[in-house]
């Protein structure tokens, strides 16, 4: 039923070559983690703790957006699972937003960091993005 917004998977090193289009939305759903380990610049913050219930202003958030990338800290359950749920949540709801891409960051943010790219850890809600670009 949700085949057209099934959610599927995209690399750290793919993200970064997208990330300076204007239409991405990186939405982090890590839970604490988040304060202590550093984000991806300019990633909106939506715990996996609570998602459900914050479904429409993230709709609202990323308003203007086609392309949404989630991720946890290893991208393995919560963020796949979130994914889903906002998938699931703009079939069921007819939420028609522009939303075309709902994909999910391969490894989470412990492969991106890993991996040498851009982080972010100021405490900033949302965070400005500065440094990335
Ligand atoms: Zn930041």
């Amino acid at each position: 039923m949700s085949a057209s917004r099934g959610v599927s998977f995209i690399s750290g090193a793919q993200l970064l070559s997208l990330k300076r289009r204007p239409n991405i939305a990186i939405i982090d759903v890590r839970d604490d983690e988040r304060s202590y380990d550093g984000h991806i610049p300019g990633s909106l913050h939506y715990a996996s703790d609570g998602f459900s219930d914050r479904m429409s202003d993230l709709v609202r958030a990323v308003r203007g957006k086609d392309t949404l990338v989630f991720h946890c800290a290893l991208s393995q359950v919560r963020g796949p699972t979130c994914a889903r749920r906002l998938a699931n949540y703009l079939e069921e709801m007819k939420v028609d937003e522009g939303i075309k891409n709902i994909l999910v960051l391969e490894k989470g943010y412990n492969g991106w960091e890993a991996s040498g790219k851009p982080t972010c850890r100021c405490g900033d809600a949302p965070c400005n993005g500065h440094g990335i670009q």
